[in-house]
């Protein structure tokens, strides 16, 4: 089993350390700073041989390069992102797959958030690193797709099993559960998970990682195709897509 380390940076991201224990494989995910990856590595006692970035956005691979000049370690990233991240070691896109050790991830291209984004899901350890797609409650904003290409992403992270644990790259929960409650309000799952989000907040401890299961009752963006959410925005007979473009819509103006 993968030891995952929850590694807080910059304002509100989240970076990862996972350690893969038979071999003592370590891999850093999303470093938007080196200093606080190798800090907690060094804490473990680990050293950092790959770093997996799920998209360009900076916040998500400024440690990357600093990372690999100390370590030399193996830069994984997006195929479609090849232009835009620089001394990529192996360039990934949907299906194939990334060993860690004795485990590996399969890589889903999820475009949406930005053409190139894609998530790593690390099947035999129900652990999804999802980046900036699907957030606690929420989904990323679309700065380069569509909310077609966004509504596939999710449906298809949606089809993953429930005991799948989230592992997003920012802690944006609490507004997330504000606005999630103002597009499903009578969902008591959401209004019983509002309360634990507040709570965990308040003790300043993190909501992240979530579980996928608890996102599909919950989280407004993986339910566009419940008739009831349908309804309430006034898209009775709308396509799941339009209702999806209508709640990230609103989550834009909120
Ligand atoms: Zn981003």
């Amino acid at each position: 089993m993968l030891d995952i380390v929850q590694v807080p940076i910059l304002g509100d991201n989240y970076a990862y350390l996972l350690h893969e224990p038979d071999e003592g494989v370590t891999a850093a995910v999303d470093p938007g700073e080196a200093g606080p990856l190798l800090a907690a590595a060094d804490a473990h006692g680990w050293t950092i041989s790959y770093v997996l970035l799920t998209h360009h956005h900076a916040d998500h691979i400024a440690g990357a390069q600093a990372l690999r000049d100390l370590t030399g370690c193996t830069i994984v990233a997006p195929l479609a992102d090849l232009g835009r991240i620089e001394n990529v070691d192996v360039a990934v896109s949907d299906g194939e797959t990334v060993s860690l050790g004795a485990t590996h991830a399969v890589v889903f291209e999820t475009p949406g958030h930005t053409s190139g984004h894609v998530v790593y899901w690390f099947v035999a350890d129900d652990a999804l690193f999802s980046g900036d797609t699907l957030f606690a409650l929420g989904c990323g904003r679309l700065f380069e797709g569509t909310a077609e290409q966004m509504w596939e992403s999710l449906s298809r992270l949606r089809a993953l099993p429930d005991e799948t644990r989230v592992y997003c790259g920012h802690e944006y929960t609490a507004a997330n559960a504000r606005f999630a409650r103002s597009i499903d309000p009578d969902n008591a799952a959401l209004a019983e998970r509002a309360e634990e989000i507040a709570k965990l907040r308040e003790a300043k401890q993190p909501t992240v990682p979530s579980i996928l299961g608890v996102e599909k009752a919950t989280n407004p963006f993986l339910r566009a195709d419940e008739p009831e959410i349908a309804k309430r925005l006034g898209l009775d007979d709308a396509p799941p897509v339009a209702v999806f473009a209508e709640i990230r819509k609103r989550k834009d103006a909120f």
